[in-house]
């Protein structure tokens, strides 16, 4: 379908500017000052790329928050939505139905097998709040430890959670009771100055230490490879420690893979490049590949055994909303169809490829970080102080970056990617092809002088 088609039954009787100017006068734009908010009207989308309101298509270079893993519009996925509908919009979370056991089957087959017990809910942060409870509820402890440079969600207990300074904004108070902060795992900014591999993940013992000299811990939450924060992938050894860690010290291990499941690093979920069983995985986002907001707690049985003789406190009424369910079911069926995990993982080191050239070209990359199509470009001013162009300070006084100056110029160009602090992330859906790349690429390439002109050094 051409957008000329589509544009007149999405306008309402509106022109674009008017779209466009009701928004932003009567909604919220948020993690941002509203006068900054200039959104613009879109109308359509299929596979990889999406079209605004004058027509113009663009490349999706994020999936557009890394989520839209199967691309826009899978006719598989529309119709589970539509079919169920026909059949049941809604029914009480406390009903059983078809399209509920079919996905509880289907998980128990992609997720890591000590995960057997669900809880579905409608986004990324409320299925992180219910980990925090059920983690509480059955360690019968308080304090959960998070670690900087992590962002799990935006109410109450997530963002207290979330080790970016989004939190920032929240204080006093921000920080939340019960939430403590260990450093982030950051190979290329240690923020406890050691070198990999010299420092024997000596992150990992500084968490231990923290265990140890707390008490009251009932949980670590960590996002296996994190996510809008840099894409840092820890070292292959780092979350078997972890997992020893948590063992012996009797505290759960919850990993957040609202961003990294799905196949986005080239396995089903991140955890499974280390062969990691957690006790708790969240998940939310590639789940129904966003065609509709789901999220989801999975448990081991062993936490949920407990809840046989315990009040389970916890439920929402959009809760195992069938609606949302379906798609899941379908993104499922899609991915092992079109083998996506498999295509994530085999385009991970040409797209790897095309990255590494780009920096033996430019200086002001300072480092290129990931797996599968999952990757971040971190701009310096200069390789040997690492110094970024932009710090979160800036982002929270609302000072403009030059990672999003150089996103605008490449929207221009018909590229969207999302840009945030001192770095790219390049998460495009796992249906795009080598065409596709090159062309993502180029554009970044042709827009990176912006960056280059500013460093003070140049290339060695
Ligand atoms: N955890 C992680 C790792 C995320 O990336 C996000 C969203 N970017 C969330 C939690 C929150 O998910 P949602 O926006 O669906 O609430």
């Amino acid at each position: 379908m051409s957008p000329t088609e589509t544009v007149p039954d999405l306008m309402h009787g509106m022109t674009t500017e008017e779209i466009c100017d009701i928004t932003r006068k009567h909604n919220y734009g948020t993690w941002r000052y509203q006068k900054a908010w200039k959104p613009i009207q879109m109308v359509d989308a299929q596979d990889s790329h999406i079209i605004d309101g004058n027509g113009k298509r663009y490349l999706d270079f994020s999936s557009q928050l890394m989520c839209m893993n199967l691309g826009h519009k899978n006719a598989a996925v529309i119709e589970s939505i539509a079919a169920q509908a026909r059949e049941l919009p809604y029914a009480m979370p406390g009903y059983a139905t078809a399209t509920r056991a079919e996905l509880s089957k289907l998980l128990l087959e992609v997720l890591p097998s000590a995960l057997t017990k669900f809880f579905f809910a409608t986004s990324g942060t409320e299925a992180n709040e219910a980990a925090f409870k059920i983690a509480r509820m059955y360690t019968g402890k308080s304090k959960i430890i998070a670690r900087y440079r992590s962002y799990h969600g935006s109410t109450t207990g997530s963002i207290a959670a979330t080790g970016d300074p989004r939190r920032w904004a929240m204080e006093p108070g921000g920080k939340g009771p019960g939430i403590i902060f260990s450093p982030e795992v950051n190979c290329y900014r240690c923020p406890i100055k050691h070198t990999y591999p010299q420092c024997g993940i000596a992150c990992a013992d500084y968490l231990e230490h923290m265990i140890r000299n707390e008490s009251d811990v009932a949980a670590v939450i960590v996002e296996p490879i994190v996510g809008t924060n840099g894409v840092l992938v820890p070292p292959d050894e780092y979350f078997p420690t972890l997992r020893k860690i948590c063992d012996d010290n009797n505290v759960l291990m919850i990993v957040d893979e609202v961003m990294t499941g799905w196949g986005r690093t080239g396995k089903w979920f991140a955890v499974d490049h280390w062969g990691i069983q957690p006790d708790i995985l969240v998940t939310a986002k590639g789940i129904t590949s966003a065609y509709v907001p789901l999220g989801l707690t999975a448990t081991t049985q062993k936490i949920a055994d407990f809840f046989v003789d315990h009040f389970f406190a916890h439920g929402h009424t959009y809760e195992a909303h069938p609606m949302t369910l379906a798609p899941a079911v379908a993104t499922i069926h899609e991915m092992q169809r079109l083998n996506l995990v498999d295509r994530a993982a085999e385009l991970g080191p040409y797209i790897e490829a095309k990255l590494q050239d780009l920096k033996l070209r430019h200086p002001s990359i300072g480092d290129i970080r990931g797996k599968g199509l999952f990757w971040a470009l971190d701009l310096v001013k200069n390789r040997d102080t690492k110094e970024p162009f932009n710090t979160y300070a800036d982002k929270v006084a609302g000072i403009p970056s030059l990672v999003d100056q150089i996103a605008g110029k490449m929207m221009a160009d018909g590229v969207t990617c999302q840009a945030w602090v001192s770095h790219f992330v390049i998460a495009p859906p796992l249906i795009i092809t080598k065409e596709e790349i090159d062309l993502g690429i180029a554009v970044l390439d042709k827009h990176l002088h912006l960056a280059d002109e500013k460093c003070s050094r140049g290339l060695p």
